[in-house]
């Protein structure tokens, strides 16, 4: 944040063709070789906060149960049901293995 060196306003960022200057939004001081990379800092935090807050809302914790994978032998994996596209069939039950990632299915 920058202040008018005026009358103490807030200075804002305005791009002209010269480059990017500072006026201040209560008097109109223009103030040319402004230092913007505080303001650029500030727009490029906030896409990668929003980005963040969406991986883990894709990511919910699945329960975990002690199930042998049958590749690499790893003892826990976490599980979920899906129905399967055909009504009449049985739900299908799915396991991945928390330490290799495998995943599989099991017909209950
Ligand atoms: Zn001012
Ligand atoms: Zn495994």
């Amino acid at each position: 944040m920058q202040f008018c060196p005026k009358c103490g306003g807030l200075m804002l960022p305005k791009q002209i063709e010269k480059g990017p200057i500072l006026v201040c939004n209560v008097c109109g001081y223009v103030m040319k070789e402004a230092k913007l990379d505080e303001y650029k800092v500030v727009k490029g935090a906030k896409p990668e906060e929003e980005i963040t807050v969406v991986e883990k809302e894709l990511k919910p914790a699945l329960p975990t149960t002690r199930i042998c994978c049958p590749k690499c032998g790893h003892d826990t994996a976490y599980w979920w049901l899906r129905q399967t596209r055909a009504a009449d069939e049985a739900t299908t039950r799915f396991y991945r293995c928390t330490k290799c990632g495998h995943t599989w299915r099991e017909y209950t």
